[in-house]
């Protein structure tokens, strides 16, 4: 199937920008960084790009088609977007911090951590996508 016509008016321009990002951040190397931590712009990235699709579809921008051309095409993430749906999860930044069997810091709401500490997951450097008030799609500051 090519290119669907609402994929090309509505997101392709911002789907594009962020792919130029991933490939800076891949051409970057990772000097002075830690293996996981060097992957984790790359995580982010390719959760902005499925934010992209969800936003788009949630507007009726795109269609549920053109959504799933876009997962066909790697694009997006169709798990990560069904899972926004979910109450709770509307912030929730990628699939590997909700495996079974393991909960990662990032969604635990700030007020039931020590000290309201925000650390940074190690999974994608995320510091909670748990909370309402608080977004996962901010350009986290990686240290
Ligand atoms: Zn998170
Ligand atoms: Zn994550
Ligand atoms: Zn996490």
């Amino acid at each position: 199937m090519s290119e669907p016509e609402d994929y090309r008016t509505a997101i392709k321009e911002d789907i594009e920008r962020v792919n130029q990002e991933l490939q800076l951040v891949q051409n970057e190397g990772h000097e002075g960084k830690r293996v996981k931590e060097a992957l984790w712009p790359i995580m982010r990235l390719h959760s902005k790009r499925s934010r992209i699709v969800f936003e788009a579809l949630e507007k009726g921008e795109i269609s549920i088609s053109t959504m799933r051309w876009c997962a066909d095409q790697g694009i997006c993430d169709p798990q990560l977007l069904s899972k926004w749906r979910k109450p709770g999860y509307r912030n929730l930044c990628c699939m590997l911090c909700i495996q079974p069997n393991h909960t990662c810091i990032c969604r635990v709401p700030k007020r039931d951590r020590p000290n309201r500490a925000t650390t940074a997951c190690e999974h994608c450097g995320c510091t909670g996508c748990a909370d309402q008030d608080c977004c996962g799609f901010d350009d986290a500051v990686v240290e």
